[in-house]
């Protein structure tokens, strides 16, 4: 957008450094680039982008921050790179603004919620500043409950309340609480994540059509500044791979021979782990299900194995049959191809928004984190898929399989999830609450 001229007006980004966190980040920098303004992305070095496929921003590496290497313990990770970045991201930026010419001055910075040390950066460089949320409107008053609760002593709850419904946050149970490992660590990671300090507003990856009722409460929280839910941002940026692995292609050509609505895509994400034996278990309820599949194992994800080199000869065969195994997929591709009829997730915000936009049902498997809140969105309100709610079995998989892909709920289900995609699809288009929401935030930005 130009202003005063030749002016283009820089927004910094800062993604979080997880794979869920640099794409809706580097979607949003597309979408503002394409409306006028330079992008520079401000990344941590542990999985950092790839500069190449986004060759009209810059990036700028953050100094060493070796010392917080990824232990397998995310929420330390997260907390000790805000503790080690501020200083040397102020530097960065001090640095840049003295070299910016007059055509080119920084207009904001954007940040991921879990990197919060930017909004403290921001307010010493008297910058402002925008938080993006990448996961669900109902996860943020999920989490809000959670610290809530913490303080009245009701957290951790005993196993007999598990099924217990959370006051006020319909359809949510005690156990689908975002919660995710060491207790105490989180609870401080996620009241620095929520604190929104002296932001200028907040961005959501969400659609109004899917959570009215909880961004009509966040606004009432925040009353202070505005939301732009601008989702599903992957419908909105130009289409550009910010995948941190390499996405084997191979399997859109075993997807073209597979017939229509046939094939279930098994994903569970970037960041979860599985052991041997439900790696197993889920090897045999697919095959046993009869229904051809798709399945991403990462590499690393299997506890005490590399990959599916452990599979017993017998499944290995029978995979062959009628199943497909890669090591990462193009997922989005995968969901619009039109053999693919249903997705066992472990609801990662993400996944779950890409799935809803090729109108596809889902068989729920979270796993951690807010992805219990999210399969309880998908099996209870939108009613577009099912909950596994049983440890993987092989019995139990292959009967969630045919249910989806098979039966006459799953049917239902498709249909539903067709509405929902078109619902969808308006709110994006000219006059759209996302569109119109994107065009509120681009004022404010050009406004700062
Ligand atoms: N993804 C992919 N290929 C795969 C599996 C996942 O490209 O084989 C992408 C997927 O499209 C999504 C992201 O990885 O955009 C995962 O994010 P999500 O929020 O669903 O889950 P997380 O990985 O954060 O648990």
């Amino acid at each position: 957008m130009e202003k005063e001229g030749k002016r283009r007006l820089r927004v910094v980004l800062v993604p979080g450094p997880f794979q869920g966190h640099i794409t809706p980040m580097l979607q949003l920098g597309s979408i503002l680039h394409s409306n006028g303004f330079s992008i520079t992305v401000v990344h941590a070095q542990y999985n950092s982008p790839e500069p190449s496929s986004h060759p009209e921003f810059s990036f700028l590496p953050l100094p060493d921050t070796s010392s917080a290497v990824l232990t397998g313990e995310l929420i330390a990770f997260v907390l000790q790179l805000n503790t080690n970045c501020k200083a040397r991201f102020q530097e960065c930026l001090a640095e840049e603004m003295r070299q910016q010419g007059p055509d080119d001055g920084i207009a904001c910075i954007i940040h991921d919620e879990l990197m919060y040390f930017s909004e403290a950066a921001a307010k010493d460089l008297t910058l402002p500043s925008i938080v993006l949320r990448t996961n669900s409107a109902a996860n943020f008053l999920a989490r809000h409950a959670l610290l809530q609760l913490k303080e009245e002593d009701h957290i951790p709850f005993p196993e007999f309340r598990s099924q217990d419904p959370v006051p006020e946050l319909y359809p949510l149970r005690f156990k689908d609480l975002p919660i995710l490992g060491n207790l105490d660590k989180y609870l401080q990671l996620l009241s620095k994540a929520s604190n929104i300090g002296t932001s200028s507003a907040i961005i959501y990856n969400t659609i109004d059509c899917l959570e009215n009722s909880s961004l009509g409460k966040i606004q009432q929280q925040y009353h202070q500044v505005p939301i732009f839910p601008i989702g599903p941002m992957h419908r909105i940026a130009s289409a550009s791979s910010s995948s941190l692995l390499k996405e084997d292609t191979g399997c859109m050509v075993w997807l073209d021979k597979q017939s229509y609505n046939s094939v279930i895509y098994v994903s569970l994400g970037s960041l979860a782990f599985m052991d041997v034996k439900e790696l197993v278990e889920m090897g045999w309820g697919l095959a046993n299900s009869q229904q051809p599949f798709l399945w991403v194992v990462r590499p690393g994800s299997i506890r005490g194995t590399e990959w599916i080199e452990i599979l017993p000869k017998s499944l290995k065969e029978n995979i062959r049959m009628r199943g497909y195994i890669v090591k990462w997929a193009p997922q989005k591709e995968v969901l619009a191809h039109s053999a693919v009829g249903g997705f066992l997730s472990h609801c990662g915000w993400n996944s779950t928004l890409e799935s809803i936009c090729e109108g596809i049902p889902m068989i729920c498997k979270p796993c951690f984190g807010d992805q219990g809140v999210n399969a309880r969105y998908v099996s209870h309100i939108w009613r577009i898929g099912l909950e596994l709610e049983s440890n993987l079995e092989r019995s139990e998989i292959e009967r969630a399989v045919r249910r989806l892909m098979v039966d006459e709920e799953g049917k239902e289900m498709r249909k539903r999830g067709k509405n929902l995609k078109e619902k969808v699809e308006i709110c994006t288009r000219d006059g759209g609450s996302s569109n119109n929401s994107l065009n509120k935030l681009i004022k404010i930005i050009m406004s700062f």
